[in-house]
């Protein structure tokens, strides 16, 4: 059975509680069946392995698509790895979006985060755009299929997050009866172009969780966990949502 995750993506931000009182607060977590995740910005990531407590484990928002070499303010995969991170959100659709990354990017990044022994969370969904035209499972099926590198093969351990576009950051989540929908079509794209991989990975949902909507989010049985951006800012907010992981069916 897959895992399940709560992973916080802090983007370009600290809380606003700060870093020692936020870390201290996830302390209270119990693990169990549920890992919490925290992504801070490159800066801070080392203050955040530092004063993380044993049950929080700390990843990296981005990473470079080479191993090294004359490319400015670029972080590597193996320096995340050396820093303490064991985890690397790839593909946000941020990136995508704002600093043009292409699933060529993202498979090149994909197959280096494994090669460092980083767990990669891989970031698919589709933009308002594609949902209107009806071709959602199409475009995540897509992105799959661009990211079946013969890394995958070798991966410890791999994450995919389904997140909207449309959802992310505009407090507009998608229903747990769309999520259930989208996350059967990636399950199927999985057992198509990672065969190997397809009944071990986590498939979390992003776009707009907070404690208010996960019961929805949750009650189809289908979620391993959300990648959360605006509601991860608060460490109580994130908490509950941590915590409702393990009402998961
Ligand atoms: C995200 O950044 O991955 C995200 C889901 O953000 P938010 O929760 O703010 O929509």
């Amino acid at each position: 059975m897959p895992g399940r995750y709560a992973i916080a993506n802090w983007k370009m931000n600290v809380p606003p509680e700060g870093i020692d009182t936020y870390l201290r607060a996830l302390a209270s977590h119990r693990n169990g069946r549920a890992s919490v995740v925290v992504a801070p910005p490159f800066l801070y990531l080392k203050d955040v392995v530092a004063q993380a407590p044993a049950n929080v484990a700390v990843g990296g928002q981005n990473c470079a698509d080479q191993r090294a070499g004359a490319l400015t303010g670029e972080v590597s995969p193996t320096m995340l790895r050396e820093c303490g991170a064991r985890f690397v959100i790839i593909g946000h659709s941020e990136r995508r979006s704002l600093f043009g990354e292409t699933d060529a990017v993202v498979a090149r990044k994909l197959a280096l985060a494994i090669e460092s022994g980083l767990t990669p969370i891989l970031c698919i969904g589709e933009d308002q755009r594609v949902r209107d035209a009806g071709e959602a499972a199409i475009l995540v099926s897509n992105q799959i299929r661009s990211a079946a590198v013969p890394a995958l093969e070798s991966a410890r351990e791999l994450i995919v997050a389904y997140e909207p576009v449309w959802a992310i950051g505009t407090g507009r989540n998608a229903t747990g009866a769309m999520v259930a929908e989208m996350i059967s079509e990636i399950r199927s794209a999985l057992s198509r172009f990672w065969p190997s991989r397809h009944s071990k990975t986590p498939i979390l949902y992003g776009g707009s969780v907070t404690p208010d909507n996960i019961a929805d989010l949750g009650s189809n049985g289908r979620i391993d966990g959300y990648l959360v951006g605006g509601a991860s800012l608060d460490s109580a907010k994130f908490l509950t949502i941590a915590n409702g992981l393990m009402s998961l069916q």
